[in-house]
């Protein structure tokens, strides 16, 4: 590797001549105020300066939690290394050495002094977490010699040896890029001959011949011994970490989350204190709640007479922390109590890891813990319930990313209890991130990616997860362990993006060479389907149907809505075309429909031979009249439904959209019948029948459909059509109104791209409405608006709003209009290539293109408000449920935004981080 052949950049101290004062490059831990005033006094900047973690142990020293002493080299000479071609910059070695000296005095130990010395880790820590990302080395400042002092120091030849043999061990891998296979295999083969699977169970002279072969293997791969200067380990191993910052698996990890490249990483330096010394001794990781539920109790893993890295790569199996208390009631009582001060000074749930050295506890990190979207949801209501935050930072701190998980589909319960019944649960592990996912099993990430790149759905089996696997865990439905708990590195990573995942499904034999798992007399081969429950913790083989989540059960999210719903200034309406839709909305906080697609309606089985008849008869005859009758019966059903469930709530219906050959059957598929018919020769009448369908068919072709007669065309060519619908509606609620139900009708007409389609259309609505009023002797407000879906209704939206009360935006009409893309075909064919190849941004009919759709968006309702001041403006097309596109339509101003139901928790959230986030509100105050 680079580093082993690369000199070093001795740091020579140069003169300053007392003129400019030397940047500083080193903060002890305890220096926590001279960041801040570098840095200006912002926390945020002071992360970036010192990284997350170092911000944090700096921050811990300072609020009184035990913390072994330290320092951070920042993020700025991580980036000056790296601008500088791997250079250390000027002054920051010196910076080191006197933050060591520093240090030395506070433990009262010597680096590099056989007699007492003192030794360290390196680790890395940029502004935000990234798991497993970067590099750590553990016992920095063992050298033969001081191994030697060690043993003298302490007698205990088997902990100091084992310590040794962990630092050249991860020396050799992480700074110098030994495969660590190399050394595992070594240590794999000497518990075989010795007979023990543990390695615990290794002797202090098993250790001490780890420990002369390991740095032989270094040796034997880096071409030199293994560094006996402990000064030079320390500024290779400095060096290793801010070059992993370019690692292959960091800048994955960026550009999956999103974090910016330039920002660096700090590297902290601080006392090692030994949790494998002894039984008084031990590690542990734990969240100050519980990250998959969001419990109020402390969540965690820890091991006794253990190093920290044995819990987090999940070699051993860890206790539960509960246990703890039992063990060691007064350590535990102590570090709740420091769990506790934690997270009320972070106002945010901690993840802590802590290790007990011969009795005492020591503090070595804490960070805002990751979580399941569930967890996240409750820790948020119960911190502002418990007072620690507003409602508004609940609010902001859940994603809209985590409501649509927490809406994950989960497993049909009954299919469930009878795959348990058949004996198909498989093994059972630790509940690691919940939702219910199916697919094939796949062995290896690579694989993984391949297949899920391709559209399967696969589940990553692995024994455990490492930083490498990643990319296969992204492109996963699920993910399956058979080893570690609810720390490991399998576990962290699906929750935070939100994969179902099962670990330490310790029951499977899982053969990664032989790309097979076997439980009992079970074989599952790779591309085998298997059905994991993340929640439950549970894995059957075979598919399991799946079904939606139930938000009614949904209590804290619930509750976070109603918050969020006092913020936003947007409203959210539904899409709905059904009285059971209509009731869903409501259900998931829908305050009005804002899309009702009337012509959903004549799709239906027993409607569709009527609609078809209606639509081939002459227009104006007998045969029309008798057919609209017969659906203007079903139509006023259909609204009597949907305005009852709607009870006091605006509902927009839209009168027919499509073009009318849409309910017609395929002239292919007439052909072929004719065919068959005319070979068979024995149906004369029913060839006769289908031949004049035929006819019929070919006379409402059309080229380009989507730009032919459809929306209000449609309607005007056709008035009886349109009559019918309004009928149909007023029928309703006149009805519904002498019930005592209130509705608030607006009508809305599609496809227009003149104002005279709308005053046609208008004139017609209210000379039936009051013709029907009249009939029932009512009067029920309504209004009648239009959709803006074609750039010229946009551009003339002045003109539509003299015939019109509201406007909503058909995004979906308006994107396919402005960009040319037909929005039935693209998708399939270019448009996703288009954005892989970053031809364009995102998907314009999933995400708003704010540039033009949304320029013309902007032009609408500045020129429709400025004829019509009180004009109601909405958006119905899919952009309705996407938060990018609700924080543009909230800074549009628009009044709300109309979605499908499923999608409205989402928007309610979305649009109260808009309006929270224009107010200047952060997540974190
Ligand atoms: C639209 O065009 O955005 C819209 C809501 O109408 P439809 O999708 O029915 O064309
Ligand atoms: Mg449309």
């Amino acid at each position: 590797m680079a580093t082993a052949t690369k000199p070093i950049a001795k740091a020579e101290k140069k003169p300053t001549n007392g003129r400019t004062p030397e940047k500083k490059w080193v903060y002890l831990f305890s220096e926590l105020n001279e960041a801040e005033t570098t840095v200006g006094g912002m926390w945020d900047d002071v992360k970036a300066l010192l990284g997350g973690k170092g911000a944090n142990l700096a921050e811990m020293t300072r609020i009184g939690v035990p913390v072994p002493p330290g320092f951070t080299v920042t993020t700025e000479a991580c980036n000056a290394y790296l601008a500088a071609g791997q250079v250390f910059p000027e002054g920051m070695w010196e910076q080191v050495l006197s933050a060591l000296k520093v240090v030395e005095e506070k433990t009262g130990k010597k680096f590099g002094d056989p007699e007492n010395p003192l030794l360290v880790s390196v680790r890395s820590g940029a502004k935000f977490s990234m798991p497993g990302m970067m590099d750590t080395v553990l016992n920095l400042g063992t050298t033969d010699t001081v191994a030697e002092g060690m043993v003298k120091l302490t007698g205990d030849e088997r902990f100091v040896y084992d310590a040794y043999r962990r630092l050249v061990q991860m020396f050799g891998s992480v700074v110098m890029g030994i495969e660590d296979e190399a050394f595992e295999d070594y240590l794999t083969e000497v518990k075989a001959k010795k007979g023990v699977s543990s390695d615990t169970e290794l002797t202090a002279d098993d250790w001490k011949q780890v420990t002369a072969e390991f740095k032989r293997i270094y040796k034997e791969h880096v071409g030199e011994e293994f560094p006996q200067d402990p000064f030079k380990q320390l500024s290779l191993a400095i060096e290793a970490v801010f070059k992993s910052w370019n690692g292959k698996r960091a800048v994955d990890y960026r550009n999956a989350t999103g974090i910016s490249h330039n920002l660096g990483t700090a590297v902290n330096v601080q006392t090692m204190v030994f949790g494998n010394m002894g039984e008084n001794s031990g590690t542990g990781v734990a969240f100050t709640r519980n990250p998959a539920t969001g419990e109020r109790k402390l969540f965690g893993d820890y091991l006794m007479n253990a190093q920290g890295e044995d819990v987090v790569a999940g070699i051993r199996t860890p206790l539960p922390i509960s246990m703890l208390e039992q063990e060691n009631p007064e350590i535990y009582a102590q570090f709740n109590d420091i769990a506790q001060k934690l997270e009320r000074h972070y106002r945010e749930m901690q993840d802590v890891e802590f290790t007990i050295e011969r009795g005492k506890l020591w503090m070595l990190q804490t960070r805002d813990g990751k979580r399941t979207a569930r967890a996240a949801v409750r820790i948020a209501v119960e911190l502002a319930r418990e007072g620690l935050i507003t409602q508004q930072e609940a609010v902001l701190r859940v994603s809209t990313d985590q409501v649509l998980q927490l809406l994950h589909p989960q497993f049909d319960a009954d299919a469930k209890a009878e795959a348990k019944k058949a004996g198909r649960l498989i093994a059972t592990g630790v509940n690691a991130s919940p939702g219910a996912a199916v697919g094939v099993v796949a062995f290896d990430a690579d694989l993984a990616e391949k297949w899920g790149k391709a559209g399967q759905s696969v589940i990553m089996v692995r024994p455990e997860t490492k930083p490498d696997d990643v990319h296969g865990m992204l492109a996963s439905k699920g993910i399956l362990t058979s080893r570690g708990g609810a720390t490991s590195h399998a576990a962290v990573v699906a929750r935070q993006f939100g994969v179902p995942c099962v670990c330490g499904a310790e029951a499977l034999h899982i053969d990664v060479r032989a790309r097979r798992m076997k439980v009992g007399d079970l074989i599952i081969k790779e591309g085998d389907t298997i059905s994991i429950d993340g929640g439950a913790g549970e894995v059957y083989v075979g598919e399991i149907p799946r079904i939606e989540p139930d938000f009614s059960r949904e209590t804290y999210l619930r509750e976070l809505l109603s918050w969020a719903d006092k913020y936003r200034r947007l409203d959210v309406y539904a899409n709905a075309d059904y009285p059971q839709d209509a009731r869903r909305a409501r259900e998931y906080g829908a305050v009005g429909i804002g899309l009702c697609r009337t012509e959903h309606m004549f799709f239906q089985e027993e409607r569709l031979p009527i609609v078809q008849a209606m639509i081939l008869a002459e227009p104006n005859s007998e045969e029309e009249k008798a057919q609209l009758e017969k659906l203007q019966a079903f139509q006023s059903d259909d609204f009597y439904g949907i305005f009852k469930a709607m009870d006091g709530l605006p509902v927009i219906v839209r009168l027919l959209d499509p073009p009318l050959h849409e309910f017609l059957p395929k002239h292919e598929d007439l052909a072929l019948r004719a065919a068959g018919l005319r070979i068979l020769g024995d149906r004369p009448n029913e060839l006769e029948r289908i031949e004049s369908l035929m006819a019929a068919v070919k006379n409402f072709e059309e080229f380009n459909p989507m730009l032919g007669l459809r929306g209000c065309r449609l309607g005007i060519m056709r008035p009886e059509l349109t009559k019918m619908q309004v009928r149909a509606l007023f029928e309703a609620v006149c009805k519904l109104t002498t019930e005592g139900v209130e509705c608030h009708p607006e009508i809305m007409i599609a496809v227009t791209s003149t104002a005279n389609e709308v005053k046609f259309l208008r004139e017609l609505i209210y000379e039936v409405a009051k013709e029907v009023m009249g009939e029932y002797g009512c009067t029920v407000s309504f209004k009648v608006g239009t959709m803006i879906e074609l750039p010229r209704a946009a551009i003339t939206a002045d003109e539509m709003a003299q015939y019109s009360e509201f406007f909503s935006f058909g995004t979906n009409d308006l994107t396919q209009t402005v960009y040319g893309i037909s929005r039935d075909d693209a998708e399939g064919k270019f448009l996703l290539d288009y954005v892989e190849r970053g031809i364009l941004p995102e998907n314009p009919f999933q995400v708003l293109d704010q540039d033009a759709v949304g320029y013309l968006v902007e032009l609408a309702v500045m020129k429709g408000r400025r004829v019509r001041r009180n004009l109601e403006v909405g958006i119905c097309g899919e952009h309705g449920g996407e938060p990018k596109s609700i924080e543009f339509f909230h800074k549009a101003g628009l009044d709300y935004v109309s979605c499908s139901p499923f999608r409205v928790p989402v928007a309610r959230l979305a649009a109260a981080h808009a309006a929270l986030r224009e107010a200047g509100i952060g997540a974190k105050e």
